[in-house]
């Protein structure tokens, strides 16, 4: 009764899998995840495995088979499932009133469904402030070396990089990038000191700025710490100063939590690690850890006022709707999502858990020297593979797919889609849901010893 075989042919004549490259799937061939519960999930041979990637992209924050929010969606759906428009639904108010109480300083959620679109709304809001106030001059976005904000266009005119964008060009105008602040990699970046390196990452922002005119920028886009371009966490001292330069030049500062968001890194958000106040986030993945899909935008009410004229505007009623932000099953999810990360003490645990994993990947470090590097806060945490620790060259990118196939073939994910140098996916990626126990932790950086062991003596 178990034999899935009908279902992986049809998986593999009919599904165009996004994650076409991931080779370990091909080669130790869990091709459908048939059951998940808490950490684990069962592919359609009954195998399991310790899932470290939260569902494969950071997603799944409070883990497998969460049966109320499951129940939650259902008596949602049965109800009340969509209605868009001007009229809200129930979910929809309690859960921003729930989000908004996390985010002091922001008061505005607009709903939609993916990361993606949240950012190119947010965009977009950037484009209509500039013709509301500026006659259209502030309306450069900045974006930043090696992060990444989406699938579409937009997103990818804003994308930091460009091995991934190499086919998609070409883009939308208006995008400006800024260097990254990668410090393990600073001696690829000309004129950075090996002092005071977050603050001079942060003035290179600055005399981009200057460079393009500060009358034409309209907002800097950032991940609080660059998931895809390689877990990458900022430098001392980056941060204040990244605040202050958009202070003084009246720059909207928009920060993508799309992976930080809702609980990954210890903190209900990322940016709340380093002091600073955003004008507009963007969150998806955790907002509901996957079982419905749901993104926001969220902004300061200041930034909600400056479209009040738009009431008056007839063009507006259809301008810019998410047909799917009406439903409520991501709202209903959302808000499950978040009591249970309350009631089960889930940031303190991934703080606790996250310090565990660091613990156990130094101590990898110390015996692998293939290890460069290792970074992360909370429960987003990565390590940098190099050829040599003087050159810090980046390992072939066939190598560390063998240590990924590797710990899966002891039963255990682990992600290698983290560039930290252009075009290699070199950086090994941690990112488990936030109900990780130590054990599961110490059978995680167990696998990679014995893996990097067998793969790199
Ligand atoms: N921003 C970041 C930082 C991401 O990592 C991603 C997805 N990997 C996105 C935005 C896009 O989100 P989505 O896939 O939901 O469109």
């Amino acid at each position: 009764e178990n034999d899935l075989s009908r279902v992986v042919e049809a998986d593999r004549a009919h599904i165009w899998h996004h994650l076409i490259q991931h080779k370990p799937f091909e080669s130790t061939d869990p091709r459908i995840i048939v059951e998940g519960k808490g950490i684990h999930v069962w592919d359609q041979k009954g195998k399991e495995h310790l899932d470290c990637v939260s569902g494969g992209v950071w997603t799944v924050n409070v883990g497998y088979g969460r049966e109320r929010i499951a129940k939650a969606v259902y008596n949602q759906l049965v109800k009340m499932n969509y209605f868009a428009g001007s009229a809200g639904s129930i979910p929809g108010a309690m859960f921003a009133e729930r989000l908004i109480a996390k985010m002091p300083g922001l008061s505005r959620v607009y709903y939609m469904n993916s990361g993606s679109e949240a950012n190119e709304k947010a965009f977009k809001m950037v484009r209509q402030i500039a013709h509301k106030r500026y006659g259209g001059k502030k309306h450069k976005i900045l974006y930043r070396d090696r992060d990444y904000h989406g699938t579409t266009i937009g997103c990818l005119s804003a994308g930091g990089q460009d091995e991934r964008n190499a086919q998609y060009g070409p883009f939308a105008p208006g995008f400006v990038r800024v260097p990254h602040c990668l410090e393990y990699r600073r001696h690829e970046q000309d004129g950075a000191p090996v002092e005071n390196y977050g603050e001079w990452a942060a003035d290179q922002i600055e005399e981009v700025i200057l460079r393009e005119g500060p009358e034409t920028v309209g907002a800097l886009c950032l991940e609080p710490v660059t998931a895809g371009g390689g877990v990458i966490t900022p430098p001392e001292g980056y941060w204040q100063r990244v605040q202050e330069i958009c202070k003084k030049y009246d720059i909207l500062l928009h920060i993508d939590e799309v992976v930080c968001g809702v609980g990954r890194t210890g903190t209900w958000f990322g940016y709340q690690q380093y002091g600073i106040q955003p004008d507009m986030v963007t969150m998806a993945k955790g907002v509901a850890s996957g079982y419905a899909a749901i993104a926001c935008l969220v902004t300061t009410e200041e930034v909600f006022d400056m479209f009040k004229d738009d009431a008056s505007d007839p063009m507006n009623y259809f301008r810019d709707i998410s047909t799917f932000g009406g439903c409520t099953a991501g709202p209903a999810a959302a808000l499950e999502n978040l009591a249970i990360i309350e009631e089960e003490n889930l940031l303190d645990n991934t703080n606790a858990m996250g310090a565990r994993l660091m613990d156990n990947l130094a101590a990898l470090a110390d015996k692998h020297a293939v290890i460069g590097d290792v970074r992360g806060k909370g429960l987003f945490c990565g390590a940098e593979l190099v050829k040599d620790r003087e050159t810090r060259e980046a390992v072939d990118e066939a190598l560390v797919q063998k240590v990924v196939a590797d710990c899966m073939g002891q039963g255990v994910i682990i992600g290698a889609t983290n560039r930290s140098v252009p075009g290699k996916n070199n950086t090994l990626c941690f990112s488990p849901a936030l109900i990780a126990t130590a054990d599961n932790i110490d059978q995680m950086t167990d696998a990679v010893d014995q893996a990097l062991t067998r793969v790199f003596g």
